[in-house]
């Protein structure tokens, strides 16, 4: 059965960014499981496995308009150190939520500096472009359940 909209996608994926180092991958666990066409999984790998059929290998290269975004600079601020009131050791790295007018909104610290910390608030994938090496497991029709729920159910999706 070929991959269309509203096919349940089992995969296995390892993702590099184009320096080639490796981003994520699920090679030695469950495969990802997926809803095809209900943005379960970002656009332009969706697109790209249209038509693919179990045991098919491929490789997809997703831009950063049609994964993550961009990176936008008005995400990135400094921040006053006390700010981080409780926290006694704020390194690079570190992962805070932040309160802002949308919401929160998860922050990485990207600097420490003598007059504050650099907060970065774009997605960890924004502005990067994303290689995906896909080798398609399964792919079944969709029940009417889950194409109502908008997601799958069953091994690797809601138990619900
Ligand atoms: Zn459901």
């Amino acid at each position: 059965m070929q991959i269309s909209e509203n096919t349940v996608v089992s995969m296995h994926y390892t993702l590099t960014d184009d320096q080639g180092q490796q981003l994520d991958s699920s090679v030695g666990q469950e495969p990802l499981v997926f809803l095809s066409g209900a943005q379960n999984i970002i656009d332009g790998l969706d697109k790209a496995l249209q038509g693919k059929a179990s045991g098919e290998k491929l490789t997809v290269s997703v831009a950063p308009e049609d994964g993550y975004g961009e990176i936008h600079q008005e995400l990135i601020q400094k921040v006053p150190a006390e700010n981080f009131q409780g926290v006694d050791d704020i390194q690079v790295g570190m992962q805070f939520m932040a309160q802002t007018p949308g919401g929160q909104q998860p922050v990485t610290v990207i600097g420490v500096e003598e007059d504050g910390v650099m907060l970065d608030g774009n997605h960890p994938l924004a502005g990067k472009t994303l290689n995906f090496a896909v080798e398609i497991v399964e792919v079944r029709e969709a029940s009417e359940e889950e194409l109502e729920h908008g997601h799958v159910h069953g091994e690797g999706g809601h138990q619900h």
